[in-house]
């Protein structure tokens, strides 16, 4: 019997399954860089709304910085994630895992800074600290599988307040780490010290 693998997930560093929403906000990696690593965060826009067009405005830079008080405060941002993962799990993606996307901004991961170098961003429609639903933990296990499939070093995820810490909050608190890990079946080592074991 001849076993045929499925066909690969990935185009040019694109997922044939995404909502594709080009952003310009991006640049090449650093020659040779190895892609390691996931960064988790969350956002939405107006903070704690959710299914609105803002999120994909904003990494697209056509976002109205008038149509909300808030957007005043982030008023000229040019910043990108590689995946969005909407409330009811749709996956959009706006650059390409083969290019450096702009969302952890000042960080470090096991002494490597600028996590943007060798990391894949990946948002959740969220608030920090509110709880995220089951379509998106399904959505996100099956991104990170695919991720790691087509790139076997990136295995292992941390949360933007992993690589930020006392700058970012996101995901948060309510971030369920041990649902994702028993969805991917990584080992321990692949996540955050101390998320699996909540004190
Ligand atoms: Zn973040």
């Amino acid at each position: 019997m001849n076993r045929v693998d499925p066909p690969s997930p990935w185009h040019q560093g694109w997922h044939v399954n995404a909502r594709h929403v080009p952003s310009p906000n991006h640049g090449p990696r650093p020659a040779d860089t190895l892609i390691d690593l996931a960064v988790v965060h969350s956002v939405s826009l107006p903070p704690g709304q959710y299914g609105g067009p803002e999120i994909e405005q904003l990494f697209t830079n056509q976002l109205d910085w008038h149509a909300h008080p808030y957007f005043e405060q982030i008023r000229g941002l040019e910043v990108s994630a590689h995946f969005l993962i909407r409330r009811d799990g749709e996956l959009v993606q706006f650059v390409s895992v083969l290019d450096r996307a702009w969302h952890a901004g000042r960080s470090s991961w096991q002494g490597r800074d600028n996590c943007n170098d060798y990391s894949v961003g990946i948002e959740l429609e969220g608030l920090e600290h509110h709880a995220f639903e089951p379509a998106q933990y399904d959505t996100l296990a099956d991104l990170l599988a695919d991720l790691s499939m087509h790139w076997p070093a990136l295995h292992h995820v941390a949360g933007h307040e992993h690589v930020a810490p006392g700058r970012k909050q996101d995901p948060g608190g309510a971030f369920d780490w041990i649902g994702l890990q028993q969805r991917l079946a990584w080992p321990d080592m692949a996540f955050p010290d101390g998320v699996l074991r909540p004190a």
